[in-house]
């Protein structure tokens, strides 16, 4: 099998990379680096399975030879990104799906779309189901975002029923895990770094907003079940425990054992209330659910911050 990654280089294309290789594929990994790292797939050069191509997949996209599948991943995904990269995040949402599902159509190739639970918005459904068409700003800071994914969803849809592409879509909701880049501005890198360095934990708004935290293994495991699956129709993939941000971030206090205090930031426009995933779904038609508790997860992902913290305050220290 051989197999295309648009955003290979972020977090979580470099795991799927990582899983496809061990699944026996060729991978072909294409990320144009703005906000994916090469350090994520260092360790993938010299693999006889694996082609790095540095390239913007909103402009037109050559590969040789024949392609299997084209997993979709490439966008900016942390609010902080893609507020500072609205126009290639709609860019990238829309005409890059373009030219990856031109490919598809191209090569005969299974289409995967990496979308998201901001379809759903600021969500007046609770638990989201994927028959719920959401609550979005097309306006507001966050609709570059939201509003480039539901595009890309239609358009994928467009390409399944038109010119009869085998298609998926995965709405991924909040995921964290290594490789997850320390200053991406996301709570869970930005609640761990700070009680590591024993700054305030800045919590947005009162912190009574929710959101459920899915380990990368658990998420993986879950697009790869939907990618070999007959399901053409959008699959929530995430995990159903949900809590407040500000019991997140005590979480965080009492798992490093730090002093740090919490201190309370303006909530950004827009930020949605709840969130969790609805996963009846995936777990029927994928038969799968998650398997890694808040607890465990949440140790791995210290241990790897604490590594990540040490390298670059010792490249500072260097400079
Ligand atoms: N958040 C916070 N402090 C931070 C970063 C985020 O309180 O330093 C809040 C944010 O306002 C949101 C939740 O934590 O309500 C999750 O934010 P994140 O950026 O992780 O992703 P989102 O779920 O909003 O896409």
């Amino acid at each position: 099998m051989r197999t295309l990654i648009t955003g290979g280089a972020g977090f979580l294309g470099s795991h799927m990379c990582d899983r496809l290789i061990a699944e026996g594929h060729f991978v072909i990994c294409m990320d144009n680096l703005i906000t994916g790292n090469v350090d994520n797939i260092a360790h993938l050069f010299g693999n006889n399975s694996f082609r790095f191509i540095k390239h913007d997949v909103t402009e037109y996209i050559y590969v040789e030879g024949d392609v299997d599948f084209i997993i979709h991943f490439a966008s900016p995904a942390s609010p902080i990104d893609y507020l500072q990269l609205p126009i290639q995040t709609l860019k990238v949402g829309s005409l890059g799906t373009h030219k990856a599902l031109g490919l598809a159509k191209a090569k005969k190739a299974r289409f995967l779309l990496a979308s998201t639970s901001e379809c759903y918005g600021d969500p007046l459904v609770h638990p989201q189901s994927e028959d719920y068409w959401g609550n979005v700003n097309p306006v507001g800071p966050r609709g570059v975002y939201d509003e480039a994914k539901r595009f890309a969803e239609a358009m994928t849809m467009a390409y399944h029923r038109y010119h009869g592409i085998e298609t998926r879509i995965v709405r991924i909701f909040n995921t964290y895990g290594p490789r997850m880049r320390l200053r991406d501005g996301r709570a869970l890198p930005a609640f761990i770094c700070q009680a590591l360095r024993e700054e305030e934990l800045t919590v947005f708004g009162d912190g009574l907003q929710t959101r459920s935290f899915c380990y990368v293994s658990d998420l993986i495991e879950g697009v790869y079940r939907l990618l070999l699956s007959d399901e053409s129709s959008p699959v929530n993939i995430g995990n159903p425990y949900e809590m407040t941000i500000l019991d997140f971030a005590e979480k965080i206090l009492n798992l490093t054992g730090s002093k740090s205090k919490i201190t309370f930031e303006p909530l950004p426009e827009d930020d949605p209330k709840v969130r969790q995933p609805d996963i009846t779904k995936a777990r029927n038609s994928l038969r799968w659910e998650p398997e890694v508790s808040l607890d465990q997860g949440l140790r791995m992902t210290l241990e790897y911050f604490k590594e990540r913290i040490k390298k670059n305050d010792k490249n500072t220290m260097e400079a």
